[in-house]
């Protein structure tokens, strides 16, 4: 029998499992049904249940639901715990505008912009601040959107109604369905492993609106916060900061922010266990194995990417990356190297992210 969103609804946001990607509702609104919606927080709900034509699509393209998992994982030649690869390399972006704005090595915006000046793709989907602690995911189509995006930064989720809720989680994929009746054909998406699983799900059930994406960028994640402003007070008294002093954060071996008038503190994922999101811990996939190139700070020097070149386009935009200058690279290893100690970080937090997934 298909599944619906009646059971999406008993098998994921009852468990707590629902990580609002947005996924299902990006099919059922950009297909005009707009059976479901996208509340102002928290999952998905009803838009108009009459609509619904009980297709089952929502169940499939949930990354919680892993109904398609064995078809994805012969597709990209997943193998445990870090999926197929080619080459791992540790690389940082050669425009100083970039470097200046991005994450770690600014790997992710200059790949875009190799994609966007060779007209490969007409634009990209990706997150910028909007003001204050908000962030909202957009259509960048120039180099100066992108380098407005760079960055990861600790926001206030756009869904603040009256009750402050700090979110880490930008659900992009919602932005797809705008795009579907656009003559925008050629997207790349820069996304977290769930929004890339949904995003590949999609693509194997050939519908819409994955099918204008040509480049799926993913982020190692290990997990995303949501919280209140109750919670926020916890923890600016646990570890000892105000929020609004807060200039940057980023996740590698553990999590780094840098306070105004007080420079870097890092904490480990075992003290900040109480802040993070339900549906991440029931998330095994650290290194976003489906997608054609993942990125991560993890186990490079500071100011550079460590990069996952997976797919057969993956390493072709890569390289031409590298190649026209875009790039530049510090290491490269291929899977003879599997002992070295970056690719030995990537493989510990996999199997620890897998490991916290099967006690969840
Ligand atoms: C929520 C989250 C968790 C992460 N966890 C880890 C981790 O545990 N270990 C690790 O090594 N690396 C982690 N990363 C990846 C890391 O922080 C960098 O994004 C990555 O190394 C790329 O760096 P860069 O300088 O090349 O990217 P940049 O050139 O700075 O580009 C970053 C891109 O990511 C987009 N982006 C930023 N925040 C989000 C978001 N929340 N959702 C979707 N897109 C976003 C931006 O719009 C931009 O396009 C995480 C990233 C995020 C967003
Ligand atoms: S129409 Fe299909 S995708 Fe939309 S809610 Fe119903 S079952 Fe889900
Ligand atoms: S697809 Fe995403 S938003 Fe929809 S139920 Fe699944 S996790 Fe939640
Ligand atoms: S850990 Fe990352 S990939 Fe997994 S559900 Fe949370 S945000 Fe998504």
């Amino acid at each position: 029998m298909v599944k619906t969103f009646e059971d999406l609804i008993k098998d994921v946001h009852e468990k707590g499992l629902c990580g609002e990607c947005g996924g299902c509702v990006s099919f059922c609104s950009a297909g005009d049904i707009g059976a479901i919606m996208m509340p102002e927080s928290g999952p998905p709900i009803y838009k108009d249940k009459e609509n619904c034509k009980e297709c089952g699509f929502c169940y499939y393209v949930c990354p919680q639901t892993h109904v398609l998992n064995d078809l994805l994982n012969d597709k990209f030649e997943y193998t445990p715990p870090i999926g197929n690869w080619r080459f791992i390399t540790s690389s940082s972006a050669t425009s100083k505008e970039i470097a200046k704005k991005a994450t770690d090595g600014g790997v992710v915006t200059s790949v875009l912009n190799y994609l966007l000046d060779s007209s490969l793709i007409d634009g990209a989907i990706v997150c910028k601040k909007q003001g204050p602690f908000n962030r909202v995911p957009f259509l960048a189509t120039s180099k100066e959107d992108l380098i407005q995006a760079a960055g990861s930064y600790y926001d206030l989720s756009k869904q603040v109604i009256g009750l402050e809720k700090y979110n880490t989680f930008i659900p992009t994929n919602t932005k797809l369905k705008d795009l579907i009746d656009s003559d925008l054909l050629n997207i790349a998406i820069v996304g977290t492993p769930c929004q890339i699983h949904s995003i590949r799900k999609m693509q194997q059930l050939s519908i819409i609106p994955a099918h204008i994406v040509k480049y799926t960028l993913g982020l190692f994640c290990n997990l995303n916060f949501s919280f209140n402003d109750e919670d926020r007070k916890k923890m600016e008294e646990k570890f000892n900061f105000k929020f609004n002093k807060l200039e940057k954060m980023n996740i590698r071996d553990d999590i780094i922010i840098s306070i105004k008038d007080i420079g870097q503190k890092h904490f480990s994922f075992s003290e900040v266990d109480e802040f993070v999101r339900p549906a991440c811990k029931a998330c095994s996939d650290f290194s976003n194995v489906y997608a054609d190139l993942s990125f991560g700070g993890l186990g490079s020097q500071e100011n550079n990417t460590t990069t996952i070149i997976r797919t057969e386009i993956g390493a072709e935009i890569y390289n031409e990356a590298l190649k026209k200058g875009y790039i530049k690279e510090t290491y490269r290893f291929a899977p003879l190297d599997v002992n070295d100690n970056l690719i030995k970080k990537i493989i510990t937090f996999s199997q620890q992210k897998m490991e916290r997934a099967k006690n969840f």
